[in-house]
């Protein structure tokens, strides 16, 4: 069974520890910081066996060498990305097997928010890093949007039950901007209410299981006609297709 925490960084990052609860092992994912994770480590007594990374952005290996003046561990990430410290290069379909953890995971490639962006799949989770947020998705810095909607598609095909990891809590203003984008929708209305809760309680919005952000998350709704309809009357015009619905809602949001 594996069980997974947060390590706070920055304003609003999750640097993810993947473990069991059998031994002291974790795993790190992407750690823009190293001290925050070093002080959780050494106050738990924690090993890392492995360091995994979804995008080359400095939020998310910027804490890398910190931890390798540590501790030595692989490094996985994207074989398509320039970040010098990988020493595991991963491609679509491989597959990342931690022993110490008895976990592993299958690599997907989803390029959008950057060109060589990962997501980790195994153990009824998925590792998004910035492409598919709790109610939301990365902005478009690198890829296109047609990108963006093959990757998105693909996590969709994950089981609704996958708890979805992602790497910033962004949760309560990607719900708000998905009210606006479908304000009849009663599981946004919902959600944000527990995520309000949760907020004020200063705990976590992140994971989310995949089948509640196809319910939510606007960008996975993109062949929705109530979806479709908002970002038509958004562009001023029909739109025909998820991929143009996909990147209204994306420019729209920039705007928010
Ligand atoms: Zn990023
Ligand atoms: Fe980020």
């Amino acid at each position: 069974m594996i069980e997974v925490r947060p390590v706070k960084a920055f304003r609003d990052n999750y640097i993810w520890l993947i473990g069991n609860s059998e031994n002291n092992r974790v795993a790190v994912v992407d750690p823009g910081e190293a001290v925050p994770v070093l002080e959780r480590l050494y106050e738990q007594g924690l090993q890392p066996i492995a360091i995994l990374v979804t995008h080359h952005h400095q939020d998310h290996v910027g804490g890398i060498a910190g931890l390798l003046e540590n501790y030595t561990v692989p490094v996985y990430g994207p074989a398509n990305e320039d970040i010098p410290a990988i020493t595991k290069p991963l491609h679509e379909g491989d597959a990342v097997y931690l022993e110490g953890i008895g976990v592993r995971f299958s690599v997907l490639e989803v390029p959008g928010h950057t060109l060589g962006a990962l997501a980790y799949n195994g153990a009824g989770a998925a590792f998004t890093g910035d492409t598919l947020f709790t109610a939301g998705c990365g902005r478009l810095f690198e890829g296109t949007p047609e990108q963006l909607h093959d990757s998105l598609e693909k996590i969709k095909k994950l089981p609704n039950s996958t708890m979805i990891y992602c790497a910033h809590e962004y949760t309560l203003s990607n719900l708000a901007f998905a009210k606006i984008v479908e304000p009849d929708n009663p599981a946004i209305t919902y959600r944000l209410g527990v995520c309000d809760r949760l907020r004020k309680e200063d705990r976590p919005t992140v994971p989310a299981t995949l089948g509640e952000e196809k319910l939510t998350n606007p960008f996975l709704r993109t062949d929705q006609h109530s979806v479709r309809a908002a970002a038509s009357r958004h562009a001023g015009y029909a739109l025909e297709n998820a991929v143009e619905v996909l990147a209204t809602i994306r420019k729209w949001k920039d705007s928010f």
